[in-house]
C-alpha cells in the first residue's frame, strides 16, 4: 500500500518508507492511500476472538500487503502481550484500561510495534545503524525506549523536557542503558519536538545518519492503536452494552483518537466520539469556531497532553476532507482547567472507589458531562495512576500502590546528556555521535 502526505506536495511512499522517514518530504503526515473496511462478518463475531486474532485482522487490513503473513502475526502478538479490560466505573461509564502494558500507559503497544516493524525492514534492507529521534512530554519516551530497548540495529534519543516530566516518567527513560540516550532539554515539550522537526529536515544530518522518528506522527505508532477500539468494542459486545457506543479519548496530539477514527472508518459501530482536552484547548476551539490555532503548550497536571499544537490534526482534517460539519458531526470536545481534574478526580474516587489518573479524569468527566439518554461511554484510562503518585495521592489521600515494575525503574541510576532548545547545539552533538 502508498502512503501519501496530508500536505499532497510529496511523493507517494511505500510502507518502509513512510516508517522510516516519519515525517514526509514537505512536513505532512503520511496517510495509507485506502483504509479497507472490514467484514460484517468480522464485527458479528468479534466478541468472540482474542485481542490478538482480532488485532492481527486489523493489522492485516492496514499492513497486509507490505508484510509477510507470518512476520505480521508474529509482530500483532508479540506486542500485544497484555490485556486491556474494559472496567464499569458508574452507571454507563466505563474504563478502557490502557495500561497494563511494561510501562503502564497506553503507548507500549505502538512503540512496541514500531520497533518490531522497523527491526523487520532494517533485517530486509541488510542491517544499516538506524536512528530514532523521540521528544516527549512524559509517556512518549519511557514507551518508545521500552519498546525499542534492545533491538538490534537501532539507537533511540529521547529528548525531554527538563523539570517537566515526573520523576517516575523519567525513569523510565533515563535508567535504560543500552541503545537508549535520554536528551534532557532547556525548554519545554514544544521545543523538544522542533529540535526533532528541524533534524529530520537537516541535509547535512541526515547525510551523516540515517534519522527515524518514533512520535505519534509515525504510521506504525498510531494506527496498531486501532486495536485498542476493535477490542474495547469486542468486550462492550460481550457485555451487551455495545449499542450506542460512545468513545472518549484524552487527547494531547491526537494519535490515539486518529487511530479510533481510522477505526470507525473500517466499520467499527461506534456511534460517536470525544475528545477531551486539557487547558490545551486548541482542538476544542476548534470544533467550536472552525478555525485551527496552535498556542504555546499550557502545563497541567494532565501533562502528556500538554501539546498546544497538536500533529494528528493534520490527519484528521485529511481524513474528513476538511470539513468542519463532518468532523462535527462525529466528533465533540471538551476541555478542563486543573481545578476540575482535581475536584472529579476526587469526587470520582469518593463515589465508586476508582482511582484515575489526571489524563483519564478528562475523559471521565467529559462522559459525564456529555453522554445522552440511551448511550454508553467508554474512556481510555491511558495511564495508571502509580504514574502520577504525588498528584494523585494530593487529591485523593488514596497512597496509590507503585507496582512492582514502576518500582523497579526508579531504584536506576539516572544518566541523561544536557541540552539547549537551539537547534544548532543539537546537530553540533549528533553529528559527534
Ligand atoms: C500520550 C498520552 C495521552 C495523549 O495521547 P495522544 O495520542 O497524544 O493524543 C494521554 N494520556 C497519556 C497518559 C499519555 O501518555
Amino acid at each position: 500500500m502508498q502512503y501519501y502526505s496530508t500536505n499532497k506536495q510529496a511523493p507517494l511512499a511505500s510502507l518502509h518508507k513512510a516508517v522510516v522517514k516519519g515525517l514526509a518530504e514537505d512536513r505532512g503526515l503520511y496517510m495509507p492511500e485506502q483504509i479497507k473496511t472490514l467484514p460484517q462478518d468480522f464485527f458479528d463475531h468479534i466478541q468472540d476472538m482474542s485481542f490478538q486474532d482480532l488485532s492481527y485482522v486489523v493489522a492485516d487490513a492496514f499492513f497486509g500487503e507490505d508484510v509477510e503473513a507470518e512476520a505480521l502475526r508474529n509482530i500483532v502478538y508479540d506486542t500485544l502481550s497484555f490485556e486491556t479490560p474494559v472496567v464499569q466505573v458508574k452507571d454507563n461509564i466505563y474504563a478502557l484500561e490502557l495500561f497494563h502494558g511494561p510501562t503502564l500507559a497506553f503507548k507500549d503497544v505502538g512503540a512496541r510495534f514500531m520497533a518490531r516493524l522497523l527491526q523487520y525492514f532494517i533485517r530486509q534492507e541488510g542491517n544499516e545503524q538506524v536512528n530514532v529521534l523521540v521528544a516527549t512530554s512524559g509517556d512518549t519516551g519511557s514507551a518508545v525506549a521500552n519498546g525499542f530497548l534492545g533491538v538490534d540495529g537501532i539507537h533511540v534519543y529521547v529528548l525531554y523536557p527538563k523539570g517537566k516530566v515526573s520523576k517516575i516518567q523519567e525513569s523510565q527513560f533515563t535508567t535504560l542503558g543500552q541503545n537508549i540516550t535520554a536528551i534532557e532539554v532547556d525548554g519545554v515539550f514544544d521545543d523538544c519536538q522542533a529540535l526533532v522537526k528541524n533534524a529530520f529536515m537537516d541535509e547535512e544530518l541526515n547525510r551523516h545518519m540515517k534519522l527515524t522518528s518514533a512520535n505519534s506522527i509515525n504510521v506504525a505508532r498510531f494506527l496498531p492503536q486501532a486495536f485498542y477500539y476493535f477490542n474495547a468494542y469486542a468486550q462492550m459486545k460481550k457485555m451487551g452494552r455495545a449499542d450506542n457506543m460512545v468513545m472518549c479519548v484524552p487527547s494531547g496530539n491526537f494519535g490515539n483518537i486518529t487511530a479510533a477514527l481510522f477505526g470507525h472508518r473500517m466499520g467499527l459501530p461506534i456511534k460517536r466520539f470525544i475528545a477531551a482536552n486539557n487547558a490545551n484547548d486548541i482542538f476544542y476551539q476548534y470544533l467550536q469556531t472552525g478555525e485551527y490555532h496552535p498556542q504555546p503548550s499550557k502545563q497541567t497536571l494532565a501533562n502528556a497532553m500538554d501539546v498546544g499544537d497538536p500533529s494528528n490534526f493534520a490527519r484528521i482534517y485529511d481524513l474528513y476532507g476538511g470539513s468542519h460539519a463532518t468532523v462535527t458531526s462525529l466528533i465533540d470536545g471538551a476541555t478542563y482547567s486543573d481545578e476540575q481534574i482535581r475536584e472529579t478526580m476526587l469526587a470520582c474516587y469518593q463515589q465508586t472507589g476508582y482511582i484515575l489518573d489526571p489524563h483519564g479524569t478528562c475523559g471521565y468527566r467529559a462522559l459525564q458531562e456529555g453522554l445522552m439518554e440511551g448511550e454508553c461511554g467508554v474512556f481510555c484510562e491511558t495511564a495508571h495512576p502509580a504514574k502520577f503518585k504525588e498528584t494523585v495521592d494530593d487529591i485523593t489521600h488514596a497512597d496509590v500502590t507503585i507496582p512492582e515494575r514502576l518500582a523497579a525503574f526508579m531504584r536506576g541510576k539516572k544518566e541523561s546528556v544536557p541540552m539547549t532548545k537551539t537547534f544548532q547545539d543539537f546537530k553540533d552533538y549528533l553529528l559527534k555521535e
